[in-house]
Order: C-alpha cells, then sequence, then structure tokens
C-alpha cells in the first residue's frame, strides 16, 4: 500500500521554505501534517503565545487546504502521541527545534519510530547556522558575541544554500487520525488575549507583508531609531520568527537584497546574530536554562519581596518608563527592546528580585516568547550570563527615560494618568509641585504610585549586595 506522508509541524508554521512539509508533498501522494499541542508547555506558563499559535494555525490549516493537505491539531504529549501510533504505512518528516528539551525528545522519537520501523527525516529549523557547526578553533563553545558572531556570519556566507523548493498539491486530501480539533480550543481562557487582536494581524502572508515594510524604509535608520520606544523604530518580526511563520533565511536573504546596505543594515543583522548566539548558548549549556551561566552569582542575596514584584508585574513602580514597559506588555504582548533592558535592570538591581521571576513573566505574557533569547537576555541584564552588561552598570529609570523619550510620548500613551504633566516631570513625577498635581487632578501616591523604592538608595544596596559576592 502506497506510504503516507506525515509532517509533524512544530515551530514551523508556515509554507515557504517549510523543508519538512515541502519534501513530504514531493515524496508522498498522500499527505497530512499534524499540530502535537502538549499542554504542559503552555498552561499558566505561555498564556499569551496560546493567542498566537491558535491564531497562526487557522491561517496555516487554510493555506494548507489549497494544496490538499489536512492540518490535524492533536492535544498530546508527543512521546506518547509517536509511540501510541497504529498505522505503521506513514513516513515523518519534521524540522528540528534548537531547545535541549526539544532535541533530547527528537532522539526519543527517533528510537520509538526505529522500534516501529516506520521511516523518518528531519531536518534544519529555524536558524541560520546549526549550532554545533559554530566552534571556536579548539572546538570549545563561544561565550563572547562579537568573535561568535564574526564567525557564524561568515561560516553562513560560505555555506552552499540548497535550491529552494516549492510544496506540491496534491490530488486529494487526507485524514490520519480521528482525535483533532479546532484551533480556537488553543485559546487562553482568560479574555485577555482580546486586546492582541487590535496589534496584531497572523498570517504567514502578513510575517513578510511586515519584513517588506521595513526593508523599503525603516531598516535605513534602524540604528538610530531602535533605541527610542516612542518610533516604530524596529521590524517587529520577532513573533513571527519565533513560531516560525517565517524563516530566519528568508529575512536574512532579504536584507542581502538590499542594495544600499549601510551600517543600519549591518545593526540589524546583528541582532539576528544575537538570536544564533543565545541558541548556541542555551544548546552548549543547557544548564543556563535553570540557573546562573556564571556560579558566582548563585550567593546572589536576592530579595523576596512579593509586593515589589507585583507593582513590576502591574506597572505600577512609580517610575514611569518601567509602568510604560510593563503596560505595554500586557496590552500588546511585546515589549520595545531597549525598555525590556530598562525594566529588566529595574527589577534584577533595583527590586534585587532574582531575574528568574523576571523570566517567567515575560515567558507567560510575550508573544514572541523563545527560550534562547528570553533566557540570554535575562542572564545579560542581570549581569550573569555569557558577554553580560556588568551588574554594576545601573540603568538610571529616570535618565533611560530622558535621554530615550525625551518627550514622553511613550510613558504618556501607556500611562494616561500622566499624560497631562509636563513633559519636564514626566520621568519624575514625584517633583511636580503637590499645588499642580491637584489642578492635574493626578496626586502622586494617590492617583499614580510614588516610587517605590527609591533610586540612590536602590542603587547601593544593589552595588553592596553585588560586592558581597566577591568576599565570599
Ligand atoms: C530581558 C529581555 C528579554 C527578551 N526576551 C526575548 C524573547 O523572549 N524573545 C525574543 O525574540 N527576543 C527577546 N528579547 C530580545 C529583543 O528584545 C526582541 O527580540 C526584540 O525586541 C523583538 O522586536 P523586533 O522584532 O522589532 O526586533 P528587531 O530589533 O527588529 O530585531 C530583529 C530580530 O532580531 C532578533 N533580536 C533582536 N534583538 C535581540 C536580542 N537582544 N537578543 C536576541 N535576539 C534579538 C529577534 O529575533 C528580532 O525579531 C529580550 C530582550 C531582553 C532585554
Amino acid at each position: 500500500m502506497e506510504q503516507k506522508g506525515l509532517v509533524w509541524i512544530r515551530e514551523d508554521l508556515r509554507l515557504e521554505s517549510n523543508t519538512a512539509l515541502i519534501n513530504a508533498s514531493i515524496n508522498h501522494e498522500k499527505v497530512s501534517a499534524i499540530y502535537l499541542y502538549n499542554k504542559e508547555y503552555f498552561d499558566n506558563k505561555r498564556e499569551a503565545q496560546k493567542w498566537w499559535i491558535s491564531k497562526s494555525l487557522e491561517s496555516l490549516g487554510s493555506e494548507l487546504e489549497k494544496f490538499n493537505i489536512n492540518l490535524e491539531i492533536i492535544f498530546s504529549d508527543e512521546l506518547k502521541f509517536f509511540s501510541d501510533i497504529k498505522d505503521k504505512n506513514i513516513f515523518v518528516y519534521w524540522n528540528k527545534v534548537y531547545e535541549p528539551l526539544q532535541l533530547d525528545l527528537d532522539e526519543k522519537i527517533i528510537k520509538v519510530l526505529n522500534n516501529k520501523n516506520i521511516g523518518y527525516k528531519n531536518f534544519k529549523g529555524n536558524i541560520l547556522n546549526e549550532f554545533q557547526t559554530i566552534t571556536k578553533k579548539d572546538g570549545t563553545p563561544f561565550k563572547v558575541f562579537s568573535p561568535f558572531w564574526r564567525h557564524a556570519e561568515q561560516v553562513y556566507l560560505d555555506s552552499i544554500k540548497p535550491k529552494e523548493k516549492k510544496i506540491r498539491k496534491l490530488k486529494k486530501r487526507i485524514k490520519i487520525f480521528n482525535t483533532d480539533v479546532a484551533p480556537k480550543n488553543i485559546l487562553p481562557k482568560k479574555n485577555w488575549y482580546l486586546k492582541f487582536e487590535n496589534y496584531w494581524k497572523v498570517s504567514e502572508k502578513e510575517s513578510h507583508d511586515q519584513l517588506r515594510k521595513f526593508l523599503e524604509d525603516r531598516v535605513f535608520k534602524y540604528g538610530r531609531d531602535r533605541d527610542f520606544p516612542s518610533l516604530n523604530g524596529s521590524s517587529k518580526i520577532s513573533p513571527y520568527l519565533r513560531n516560525g511563520l517565517i524563516n530566519v533565511n528568508t529575512v536574512w536573504s532579504q536584507c542581502s537584497k538590499l542594495k544600499n546596505k549601510n551600517i543600519s543594515v549591518r545593526k540589524y543583522l546583528n541582532e539576528l546574530g544575537w538570536r544564533e548566539f543565545s541558541h548556541s548558548l542555551i544548546n552548549y549549556f543547557p544548564e543556563m536554562l535553570k540557573g546562573n551561566l556564571r556560579k558566582e552569582f548563585d550567593k546572589f542575596p536576592w530579595e523576596k519581596n512579593q509586593k515589589n514584584l507585583k507593582a513590576w508585574k502591574n506597572g505600577l513602580t512609580g517610575y514611569p518608563i518601567v509602568d510604560a514597559g510593563m503596560r505595554q506588555m500586557y496590552e500588546t504582548g511585546w515589549m520595545h527592546n531597549r525598555i525590556r533592558m530598562v525594566v529588566g535592570s529595574f527589577l534584577v538591581k533595583h527590586l534585587r528580585i532574582d531575574w528568574k521571576e523576571g523570566e517567567k513573566y515575560f515567558r507567560n505574557c510575550l508573544l514572541d516568547f523563545n527560550e534562547a533569547n528570553n533566557v540570554a537576555q535575562w542572564q545579560w541584564v542581570a549581569g550573569c550570563g555569557a558577554d553580560a552588561a556588568p551588574y554594576f552598570r545601573i540603568f538610571n529609570p529616570i535618565l533611560q527615560g530622558e535621554k530615550f523619550d525625551k518627550n514622553g510620548e511613550y510613558v504618556k500613551k501607556w500611562v494616561p494618568e500622566l499624560k497631562n504633566y509636563p513633559t519636564k516631570y514626566i520621568h519624575k513625577p514625584w517633583e511636580l509641585d503637590i499645588k499642580y498635581q491637584e489642578t492635574l487632578k493626578i496626586i502622586i501616591g494617590k492617583d499614580y504610585p510614588a516610587p517605590i523604592v527609591v533610586h540612590e538608595q536602590a542603587r547601593k544596596k544593589a552595588l553592596d549586595a553585588f560586592k558581597s559576592l566577591k568576599k565570599n
């Protein structure tokens, strides 16, 4: 009997350059795609992403239909699913996901398939270079970004790119399993996600449109504009990239077609390099997913202060630039990169709360959450990661606001309580004379919080805590 192709869709919710899908459509007359939804990964951990994934699957399902391929969404643990497969007349295809647990899972699934005599083929995932191919001359992994990227970029440029194939339209649609559910079953229980609909259109086509618009114009000013949160200065491609609605190779090749590759374009490509670096780090040092990469930080005297943690999460710290960032994330599922650094620094330095708390909260709220970038960047902010910002370099949230949101547009958008505050006080509203606060009918400490910590005191405590590491 003719063998059917089974494509396991993972973080590659697209048709274009989806190697597993394309190969299955070329090699078989009958193909079905499955998405295994393992709720262990999502419930109370990645709530925002449930919305994104549900929307992406809806869109992917209707695109696949045009090629006579069904998308079957199945709630299951992946290993259990493959262990329980009865129909052996299949050949399984998938693209890799570069997280230690997922690569480990691949190995286990391969064993199961071998035992059942089911054929399989897995392909390079959404990455420029397979991380194993990038090491120093002595075979050890890089821990510093610049030499890593110099080498990795060259390896990528020198690599022979496979000829781009296209998905083939099949004659007949098949369904292999009978336990599939509609994408809406993945949506979070809380209606929180409804707001995301105002900010994002989720489809493969949209990811290309977003990139095209960015490359038409904004990319040439990226080096300057990307630091100012009130400007639309970055590509906002992250949730698309994270869930594989677009392939990073496509982003790269579109950039390389630009005639004018100014310094801003270089800076943009560099950021893709940081993404590669993060993936390399978590795979070479998987222990960093659970703890500090720099072990001396294991003795850091973190504060356990639920009240302050809650104020930070809710955007009620009394520091407008911090609060604006936290509210932007809760409302839109995305936060500007500069502000991610500011709110991160505030949590680990001003509040001296363990970075893992911040990582966990970002994981739950960000549409672009990805394990590699999130963990590596939190450890970068906290000073305990690879090539990290030193812990003693402490962002002053007032000065950060005054420098990157000079006219307070970003703060006024996300902290509307302060929209009538004079620009001079927008990043330190507590300094406005009480008479004016009363006129504006926004009293600091009543209608908007007074700072939960005093910058200078918090800074000193952070530095003392850091010094205590050296004494131990
Ligand atoms: C504390 C903290 C947590 C973060 N968590 C995540 C996360 O979970 N997921 C995530 O994708 N990014 C994360 N970042 C990195 C960065 O903030 C986002 O990638 C970026 O803001 C996404 O917006 P963009 O697509 O407009 O980025 P652009 O500036 O347009 O960059 C293009 C792409 O490059 C990659 N990139 C950009 N900056 C970085 C970076 N510093 N490190 C690694 N890759 C980068 C992203 O894939 C991004 O989509 C985090 C940063 C910090 C400081």
